[in-house]
């Protein structure tokens, strides 16, 4: 269960740095949060959260017991414990009556507890305000129901992605010529989709020329591959995410 909440932790670390959202504070407590105010928002999704609460603080625990002195105070996630209090929080004040047993039976303190429903209200808004520009006219317009329809508080509606780009036409099929190792197989064609990325983005003026001569050239490349690239170039390219990034694997050092 506590995994479903990872995903959703992820997720939030990919929407940040996809819509270039404004965070301030720790990126890893904002991205918990966001996971957890979601999850409220679905069916079953409060046992998901109490898991996820569970699951950091064992963690917590266990690192405790393992470091003693040694604690990773320097980390970007802030402590087990911390991050089990910020989930019980958030869970006890998006619904108070319902969730009091949290309170009763001491899982989470009077003192932090008094201050969640507050805390709940400002985050779940905070996060509808940095969310609400990249919403499509579909869910404002829900939201604007549920705000006309009750008292309650306004929801966080489910986030959407952002319109997909137009896919982009795949490398032309070319043979791979015979002789060509496993390595180029796969790091020619990463390689040259990163550039084809790169003129897409920078010089889109020259793509149909690179789409002509690409057919053609291919199975050169890929002989150069086998014939001139060490293993390390090789494994060097593959892991490359831009072709400016792979360039560098070729520079003599
Ligand atoms: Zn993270």
């Amino acid at each position: 269960m506590a995994t479903i909440f990872t995903f959703f932790h992820e997720a939030g670390h990919a929407l940040r740095a996809q819509l270039n959202l404004p965070i301030t504070g720790k990126e890893e407590d904002a991205v918990d949060e966001l996971a957890t105010l979601l999850l409220l928002e679905m069916p079953q999704g409060v046992y998901v959260a109490a898991a996820a609460a569970e699951a950091f603080q064992m963690m917590g625990k266990k690192k405790r017991a393992s470091k003693g002195k040694k604690m990773a105070f320097w980390d970007d996630h802030s402590l087990g414990e911390q991050r089990f209090y910020s989930v019980l929080c958030l869970m006890y004040g998006a619904n108070p009556k319902t969730n009091k047993g949290l309170v009763d039976k001491g899982y989470l303190p009077k003192e932090r507890a008094q201050f969640c429903p507050e805390d709940y209200k400002n985050k779940s808004r905070a996060w509808q305000t940095i969310l609400k520009p990249h919403f499509t006219d579909l869910v404002l317009k829900s939201i604007a129901k549920q705000k006309g329809g009750t008292n309650t508080q306004p929801k966080l509606p489910t986030v959407t992605t952002a319109p997909k780009p137009p896919a982009q036409p795949d490398l032309p099929k070319v043979e791979v010529p015979a002789g060509v190792g496993p390595a180029c197989q796969q790091a020619v064609p990463h390689m040259l989709r990163m550039v084809r990325t790169l003129l897409v983005q920078q010089a889109p003026a020259n793509l149909a020329e690179f789409d002509k001569k690409l057919p053609t050239e291919l199975p050169n490349i890929y002989k150069i591959c086998q014939r001139k690239w060490t293993e390390a170039q090789k494994k060097c390219v593959l892991a490359a995410r831009t072709a400016l990034s792979a360039n560098t694997c070729f520079q003599k050092k």
